[in-house]
């Protein structure tokens, strides 16, 4: 497989240390708020990865983070914890507030189909390793300590910035009046590892003990911590979004490979945003849409999925609804063609040029998701193999095949039950519109919509499903 690699900036041949195995951490959510549309977008893009990789042969130890303490407002260790300002603001503890949140991201996950990862690991129950990794840095004179923090020293690691590329002296933190630095701070890069409970967290309801005072610890930590724990000190590929490059990606190969002396990452795998209006979708801008703002719009999750997988990771994608009710369209006519093909589901002899075009789209699907995940080729792909005349029941096992990459459940397309009125107002409707009473046709619809069933007019079929 070829896949982008952030750190060499150059597309590469993708081989595990130890195949068939696949070392794989994902940068989880930050359980303070709901998880919105945007999240989804990087997080079906790591599932697509695991996907194909699986689908390739390999097998994929997953681990995934829920950050659920020590993420601050701002990304160079301004502002407050993220989780401690969402229950002042909600009433709920800190510890109801992660639960919240965190059950409203697998809901949101599961509702994409996306993967659970093999291990969850929550930051709050990996404090002592998080504690280890710090006395290790600590031996090896990494470290400094303040009156308020312990902090990574970054000008001892000389390979600091080498993922996104930037020398120390070009990440200067603005001096502004709202923001807060700690004045014994060495230098402008160097981040928190430790956070003590005094200062402007002298209130801070998470809290632990450790070898430099009562305190919680930073948000980088966390998942060099956990992915040593579970993967081991060099990992195959680690995931997130562009914006942990800067900061967060690159911090945590500075206290990994400061703590090791070997690599921590081979391949660093970053998905590209969400945008609205041209603008990030953000929880702190406010531009958010949940997957309950999709249910209000009709739109059902996996359309979403269908909508992601027709941009490359790599690009930004911008985000209307009414390209989200084309995608919703397009994957209604994908399943309705699943749908008959199920009932037509014949079985006879391929001739030989049939099995020579059912084996080259399947090269073609495989050759295009390997490719640094060309997911738009694969749609393409899947819609001709659609279109084929390929007999029934050998397109549908092919058709599942690629869906095990592309995880719309296709093969869980089913008749919905219609109850016996509905259905016949359907074949009086059907009748209007062949007879072009486009009138009728549309009294009949609204008819059926106030009865809580939807339509939706395919080039094929009239859909018919519960509102
Ligand atoms: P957070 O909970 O803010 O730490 O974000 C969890 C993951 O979602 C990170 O990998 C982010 O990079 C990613 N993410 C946040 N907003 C967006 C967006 N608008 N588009 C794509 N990915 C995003
Ligand atoms: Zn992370």
């Amino acid at each position: 497989m070829k896949l982008y690699n952030t750190l060499t900036k150059k597309i590469e041949d993708f081989n595990p240390l130890n195949p068939p195995f696949v070392t794989y951490y994902t940068c989880g959510p930050t359980v303070y708020d709901y998880t919105h549309i945007g999240h989804m977008r990087t997080f079906t893009n790591n599932d697509l990865l695991k996907r194909t990789l699986t689908f390739l042969g390999y097998k994929v130890k997953h681990v995934m983070n829920i950050t659920d303490v020590g993420h601050l407002t701002g990304d160079d260790d301004t502002g407050v914890d993220k989780l401690e300002k969402g229950a002042k603001k909600t009433g709920k503890t800190v510890w109801d507030l992660a639960k919240f949140y965190t059950e409203f991201f697998f809901k949101t996950t599961d509702a994409l189909n996306i993967l659970r990862p093999d291990i969850i690991a929550k930051a709050t129950d990996h404090i002592p390793e998080m504690v280890q990794l710090i006395k290790k840095l600590q031996e090896k004179d990494f470290i400094y300590e303040t009156k308020e923090a312990v902090y990574f020293n970054t000008a001892k690691f000389k390979d600091y910035g080498k993922l996104s590329g930037q020398k120390l002296t070009d990440k200067k933190i603005k001096a502004r009046a709202d923001v807060y630095l700690d004045p014994e701070k060495k230098n402008a890069t160097d981040f928190a590892l430790w956070f003590k409970r005094v200062g402007r967290f002298a209130a801070h309801t998470m809290h632990w003990n450790s070898p430099w005072g009562d305190g919680f610890p930073g948000w980088h930590i966390e998942c060099s911590a956990m992915s040593m724990k579970y993967l081991g000190e060099t990992i195959d590929i680690h995931a997130g979004g562009v914006d942990h490059i800067a900061v967060h990606h690159e911090n945590e190969i500075a206290q990994s490979e400061g703590a090791t002396g070997k690599p921590f990452v081979r391949f660093w795998f970053h998905n590209n945003f969400l945008t609205i209006a041209g603008q990030k979708m953000s929880k702190s801008l406010g531009n958010f849409f949940t997957i309950e703002d999709l249910n209000k719009h009709r739109i059902e999750p996996l359309a979403l999925r269908y909508l992601f997988l027709q941009s490359h990771y790599r690009q930004v994608l911008n985000f209307t609804w009414d390209s989200a009710k084309a995608a919703e369209e397009g994957y209604n006519k994908l399943k309705a063609y699943v749908r008959t093909l199920q009932k037509q589901t014949q079985r006879t002899t391929l001739s030989a040029e049939k099995l020579k075009k059912l084996e080259d789209l399947r090269q073609r699907f495989i050759a295009a998701i390997s490719n640094d995940l060309q997911t738009t080729d694969a749609v393409a792909i899947t819609w001709e193999l659609v279109k084929s005349s390929i007999p029934s029941g050998d397109k549908l096992d092919l058709l599942f095949e690629f869906d095990q990459v592309l995880g719309l459940k296709l093969n869980e397309v089913r008749e919905e039950k219609i109850p016996e009125e509905i259905a016949i107002l359907k074949k009086q409707r059907d009748e209007a519109r062949k007879q072009k009473n486009f009138k009728k046709s549309d009294e009949i619809r609204k008819e059926i919509e106030t009865k809580g069933f939807v339509l939706d007019d395919t080039e094929t079929e009239t859909v018919i499903k519960k509102a």
